[in-house]
C-alpha cells in the first residue's frame, strides 16, 4: 500500500478542483484495509474519507482526516454460470467503464446501458448508478464489504443494499460502516433484455441503420447520445448530474401542471418524477457563468468549472440554483454529489 503526505486532490475529483489532503493511503487488498484496522484509531473510528474516481463528489475544502483511496483492481472471477447466466466478481477499485466494455466484448448482458459513466465499480451501488432505463440494481447479485469498525469483511445481497433512485442502505443508515471491495453481478449470456426504451437509444440506432440492436450495438449508442450531450470531465470539470430528479406528489405535479402545462414529469410510485434540468433551464440558470464556475451551456442539470475556481463557488451557485427553483416552482432540489 502507497502512503503519500500532503497531496493536491486535483486529480482525484472530476470537478478539478485543488484542494489538500494531509495524506492519502491507497488500498490494494483486503490485507490493507486489515493492516489498517489493526494499526490506526481512525481508521476503526471511520474518520477518514474514502474515493474511488472521485466523480461523484464536491471538494469544498482540505481535507484533514486521511484519504483512503481504492485501488482493489484483481482480475474479474466466475462465481456461477448457467447456460443463460453468469455470475461475475470484480474488484472495487476497477474503473467502471472499462468493466462495462470488458462484459460486452465477453457477449455478457445488461450492463450496456451504463456504458460511459466515470468513477469506480465500488461507488456504483452506493447511489446505485443509473441512466437510459437500468440501474446496478437490476444485476447487481451481491457485494463483500470491509466492516471499518469489526475489521472483517460481509455479504450484503442485493436486497440488503436497499437500493432506489440513487440510494442505498451505504448513503443513509450504514453510512461511514463500510468499504466496498467486490461486487458481484449476474449478466445474461443470451437472450438478452435489451433496453431500448429511451427515445435518445431508438434514434441512435435508426440514424444507424440498426433494426436488430446487439448489446454493442446499445453500448455504442448510450457513448455517442452521452459524447454528444455530456462534457468530458478530462476537458471541463464536472460531476455529472449535480442534483437528483426530485418527486412530488401528484397533486402537486397537477398543480404545477395548470401554471406549466409543459413541465416534464414521469410517474413513478410514490408520485410524479419531475426532470431536475427542466425545472433549472425554466429559472433562466441554463449556460450562465459566475466566474469559474457554470451551469452547463447543453444540460442544465450538470455544473461545471471551468478552471482555477474553488469548491465553495461551485456550492455558492448550486445553492442559488436550488433558490431560484424553490421560488419558481416551490420544488426542493437534493443534491446527487456528495459534498465534502
Ligand atoms: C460526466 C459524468 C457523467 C455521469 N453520469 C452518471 C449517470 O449517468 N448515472 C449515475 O448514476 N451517475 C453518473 N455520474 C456520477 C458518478 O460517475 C457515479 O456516481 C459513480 O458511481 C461515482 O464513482 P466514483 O468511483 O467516482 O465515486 P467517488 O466520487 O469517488 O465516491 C462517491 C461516494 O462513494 C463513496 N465511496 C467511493 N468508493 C467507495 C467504496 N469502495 N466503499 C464505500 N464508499 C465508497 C465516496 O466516499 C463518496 O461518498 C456521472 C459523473 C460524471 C462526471
Amino acid at each position: 500500500m502507497e502512503i503519500a503526505q500532503n497531496i493536491d486532490l486535483k486529480p482525484y475529483n472530476t470537478f478539478g478542483f485543488s484542494y489538500e489532503a494531509k495524506s492519502a493511503y491507497f488500498f490494494q487488498s483486503i490485507e490493507d484495509l486489515e493492516k489498517l484496522h489493526q494499526t490506526h484509531e481512525w481508521f476503526r473510528a471511520s474518520n477518514f474519507l474514502i474515493l474511488g474516481g472521485g466523480s461523484n463528489i464536491l471538494l469544498t475544502q482540505n481535507i484533514e482526516q486521511p484519504v483512503l483511496i481504492n485501488e482493489i483492481n484483481d482480475s474479474i472471477s466466475i462465481i456461477e454460470e448457467s447456460e443463460d447466466h453468469i455470475t461475475l466478481e470484480v474488484g472495487a477499485g476497477k474503473n467502471w467503464h472499462d468493466f462495462v466494455i470488458w462484459t460486452i466484448d465477453n457477449g455478457y448482458g445488461g450492463l450496456e446501458n451504463l456504458s460511459l459513466i466515470p468513477g469506480k465499480v465500488g461507488a456504483a451501488p452506493m447511489q446505485n448508478i443509473g441512466a437510459y432505463g437500468v440501474e446496478i440494481k437490476d444485476s447487481l447479485h451481491s457485494l463483500r464489504a470491509f466492516d471499518i469498525q469489526k475489521g472483517e469483511m460481509t455479504t450484503f445481497t442485493n436486497a440488503a443494499c436497499q437500493l432506489g433512485y440513487r440510494e442505498s442502505i451505504f448513503k443513509r443508515e450504514r453510512k461511514g460502516q463500510f468499504i466496498i471491495a467486490y461486487v458481484r453481478f449476474t449478466l445474461t449470456k443470451r437472450n438478452h433484455k435489451l433496453n431500448t426504451a429511451y427515445g435518445a437509444i431508438t434514434s441512435e440506432l435508426e440514424a444507424n441503420g440498426i433494426t436488430t440492436p446487439t448489446i454493442k450495438d446499445i453500448s455504442n449508442a448510450v457513448i455517442a447520445i452521452r459524447q454528444s450531450k455530456l462534457p468530458d470531465p478530462k476537458k471541463l470539470g464536472n460531476s455529472g448530474s449535480f442534483f437528483k430528479n426530485p418527486v412530488v406528489p401528484l397533486d402537486i405535479f397537477e398543480t404545477l401542471q395548470k401554471d406549466y402545462s409543459n413541465i416534464v414529469g414521469f410517474p413513478v410510485y410514490n408520485g410524479v418524477k419531475l426532470a431536475a434540468g427542466w425545472l433549472i433551464e425554466q429559472t433562466g440558470w441554463k449556460g450562465k457563468q459566475i466566474g469559474n464556475v457554470g451551469v452547463h451551456k447543453k444540460q442544465a442539470l450538470v455544473l461545471v468549472h471551468y478552471g482555477g475556481g474553488k469548491g465553495e463557488d461551485l456550492l455558492a451557485l448550486s445553492k442559488a440554483v436550488q433558490d431560484a427553483v424553490l421560488k419558481k416552482f416551490g420544488v426542493t432540489l437534493e443534491p446527487e454529489v456528495n459534498i465534502l
